[in-house]
């Protein structure tokens, strides 16, 4: 279990199994695309964030080297778990790779980050970024508009 001190000193578990899925997509090689999804979890209260499953790339989405387009079908997963867990499993933020060793993120990032933020107020939830650089995931909280790196990983060292 990877465990990170969000904003607000908010407990962040992430399982080391999602970690170990994320770290499939790397972009070791330069063939291959960007790749990204949505992280699935549990907002407990006494603010600790349990990220348990991603969502990864589906037909419809859109990858190349240096872009990756999520498609609406991972809201719509999303929704599904949501609805099969009884309203417990939710979202709990993103996550995409970058083609470079410690990665930061893009004004298309920032952009995306921020819609999930406004289309998603109602769940209250202070979500998570992460991009899986080469060498290095950072994760990041949005904090009234900036977003703030709360945590990084070397992603050799892990494990
Ligand atoms: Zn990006």
């Amino acid at each position: 279990m990877l465990e990170l001190t969000g904003l607000n000193n908010q407990k962040i578990l992430i399982q080391s199994s999602v970690v170990n899925k994320l770290f499939t997509y790397i972009q070791r090689t330069s063939d291959k695309p960007e790749s990204g999804g949505l992280f699935i979890g549990k907002s407990f209260t006494g603010d600790i964030l349990q990220i348990e499953d991603i969502t990864y790339p589906i037909s419809g989405d859109r990858q190349s080297k240096f872009y990756f387009f999520r498609s609406s079908k991972h809201g719509e997963l999303i929704e599904d778990i949501w609805e099969q867990s009884g309203h417990i499993k939710t979202l709990i933020g993103t996550w995409h790779t970058h083609p470079e060793d410690k990665p930061t993120p893009s004004c298309v990032d920032i952009k995306d980050w921020k819609k999930i933020i406004s289309n998603n107020i109602k769940l209250n939830i202070n979500f998570i970024f992460a991009i899986v650089g080469i060498k290095i995931t950072v994760f990041w909280q949005n904090n009234n508009g900036n977003f703030i790196q709360i945590g990084e990983i070397d992603n050799e060292c892990y494990n």
